[in-house]
């Protein structure tokens, strides 16, 4: 069965798979997966190497239609031949020839298969050993380890997911974080939030984001010898504005004012009005990408206060629920896991911000470049803290790797996991928060990684 692909339909993501399995044919359900999945534009026939199967005379081709809604209906697909074919030559990805079953099976497997499909369309690197390689390439601090330290089935108490609890294994994660300039995270002290958080009406949320002004960035340099990997970026490679909301509660002592953290900065700014004005007020002394480093409001907009978040680093998994039940799942145990694993050695673990005890940025007399040297020098301190944060963060993307985290540092690196479960959480702390280094298994992608010679995230 030969199959013409175009367009993404993203209407699909928004459906539940029982929906979509239940309500389109299985071939239909499968071109319009594969569309969303791989999100881009199919215009062009795909074909596996018919003499890479078994069976050739099995495949069957019908005519390739242009419109979605022509696709002719048959019987079912029988995914199982794929996975033969994928071990066999892979040449030029034109065509895409399903086998077509004779019998009339019914997918068996379908959500993996088609992950596969979708690895395979992509030229998707999957080996842990390449990953690896081509991580020390491109100088991101890399860690051997591995990234589970316990049995399989576990020993050591380590929280489970439910059995029903499966996520995509077979695509790529690494390459799978947008860039960003700023990632922020409004107070909410909640956990779970509207599907859109940007569409809640009258959220600083919705605000920020219609606020939010494109600027032109200057072209970035920041590493002109390292190879580019997908999902490695630097803060200067783009002008975009990442909105979370975050499990923490205000600061502020009024509390219609809300508090902001703001990385790679790694401040939290409060007494933020939750107003298309405050969000503007926001924009102009803080979100502006122009603005190199925050270094506090300035004396136009006061009513701010901002410090450099008092912690060695910030965890924060994704708990919505709302968007995928899985976040909702994962973020407790991994919570739980983290706080388990860092206690142990001796950190401090916090889930609320504390109210900050020195002064604000604001308050500090000195020139801007006394500031920024006192912010530098604040920052590089609280590396041997052993103080965490551990927040809930609203959607990030990529739900399909839950248990999904990401970890931020002093030094302004975030890093982001994917596929992280109770059984991985002791090797992040220890090789990740701790030696500053990258388990290459379970990255996505991250911020500031990738740094000539650099030998770990916390070398400054
Ligand atoms: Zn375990």
């Amino acid at each position: 069965m030969l199959l013409r692909l175009h367009s993404s339909t993203s209407a699909l993501t928004h459906r539940s798979n029982r929906q979509i399995r239940s309500s389109i044919p299985h071939h239909k359900y499968f071109y319009r997966t594969l569309c969303a999945f791989t999100d881009r534009e199919w215009d062009e026939e795909l074909s596996i190497q018919p003499q890479a199967l078994d069976e050739p005379d099995e495949v069957h081709t019908v005519p390739a239609t242009s419109r979605r809604n022509k696709v002719p209906d048959s019987a079912p697909l029988d995914l199982h031949h794929l996975d033969k074919a994928f071990n066999g030559p892979q040449k030029q990805l034109k065509k895409l020839c399903l086998v077509h079953a004779s019998s009339g099976t019914s997918l068996s497997t379908p959500m993996s298969a088609l992950r596969k499909i979708k690895a395979w369309a992509l030229n998707h690197t999957l080996d842990p050993a390449a990953i690896h390689s081509q991580l020390e390439t491109a100088g991101v601090p890399v860690s051997s380890a591995d990234c589970r330290t316990c049995a399989d089935p576990c020993q050591d108490g380590h929280g489970e997911y439910p059995s029903r609890f499966t996520v995509d294994m077979e695509t790529q994660m690494l390459g799978s974080v947008r860039p960003f300039c700023r990632q922020i995270m409004v107070s909410t002290g909640v956990t779970d939030w509207d599907r859109e958080i940007t569409r809640t009406s009258g959220s600083l949320a919705s605000h920020i984001s219609s606020a939010h002004r494109k600027v032109a960035i200057p072209h970035s340099n920041a590493n002109p010898d390292l190879p580019h990997i997908p999902g490695i970026f630097n803060a200067s490679d783009s002008a975009e504005i990442a909105i979370l909301n975050g499990s923490h509660k205000t600061i502020s002592d009024d509390h219609q004012l809300e508090t902001i953290l703001v990385f790679p900065d790694y401040v939290v700014v409060s007494g933020v009005p939750s107003t298309w004005q405050g969000a503007k007020m926001l924009w102009n002394s803080v979100l502006d990408p122009r603005i190199p480093r925050i270094l506090g409001s300035t004396a136009d907009e006061a009513a701010f206060s901002t410090w450099v978040l008092p912690y060695s680093c910030v965890i924060t998994l994704c708990s919505h629920k709302r968007r995928d039940n899985r976040c909702g799942i994962s973020a407790p145990k991994l919570e739980h896991e983290f706080t388990h694993s860092l206690q142990h050695r001796g950190w401090t673990v916090d889930t609320q911000l504390e109210h900050m005890i020195e002064s604000p940025l604001e308050k500090f007399n000195g020139t801007n470049e006394e500031k920024e040297a006192h912010v530098l020098e604040t920052l590089k301190e609280l590396q041997d803290d052993k103080k965490a944060l551990i927040l809930y963060n609203s959607h990030m993307g990529g739900h399909r790797y839950a248990g999904n985290c990401i970890i931020y540092t002093p030094r302004g690196t975030s890093v982001w996991y994917g596929r992280v479960s109770p059984h991985e959480v002791e090797a992040v702390v220890e090789n990740t928060i701790e030696k500053g280094l990258i388990l290459p298994p379970l990255l996505r992608g991250g911020l500031g990684l990738s740094k000539q010679g650099c030998k770990s995230l916390h070398d400054w």
